[in-house]
C-alpha cells in the first residue's frame, strides 16, 4: 500500500514484513508499522471509500504483540485514570526507582 510506503520520521522506505494489518472492519483498516532504520512505530488508519482512500497516522509506543492485544481491551475509565493519578502522586518515588531498575 502506497500510504504506508515510507516511516514519517526518517523516511525510510518500510519493508513488507514491517507493516500489519492489526484487523479491518468493512473498507477501514488499522495497520502497525515499525521502521527498520529508527524503530519508531506508527498505527495507520486507513479508509477506502467512494474510490478514494484516506488514512490517519499516529505515533507510538507500542509494539506490533501490544497494539494486537490492546485492540481487544476495553476503554479506560474514569476511576482507573484516578488511581493511576493517586498511585504515581503516593509512589513517585518507588516508581522512579523501579524503572530506573529496568533500564540499568
Ligand atoms: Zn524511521
Amino acid at each position: 500500500m502506497k500510504m504506508l510506503a515510507h516511516c514519517p520520521m526518517c523516511h525510510s522506505a518500510y519493508e513488507p514484513s514491517e507493516i500489519r494489518l492489526l484487523g479491518e472492519k468493512g473498507t477501514t483498516r488499522l495497520f502497525h508499522c515499525t521502521c527498520g532504520s529508527c524503530k519508531h512505530a506508527v498505527l495507520a488508519v486507513v479508509l477506502e471509500a467512494a474510490g478514494s482512500v484516506s488514512s490517519v497516522g499516529l505515533m507510538t509506543d507500542m509494539e506490533v504483540q501490544d497494539a494486537m492485544r490492546f485492540q481487544l481491551a476495553g476503554p479506560v475509565t474514569t476511576d482507573e485514570c484516578i488511581a493511576v493519578h493517586r498511585l504515581l502522586e503516593s509512589e513517585s518515588q518507588a516508581i522512579c526507582a523501579a524503572l530506573l531498575d529496568r533500564k540499568a
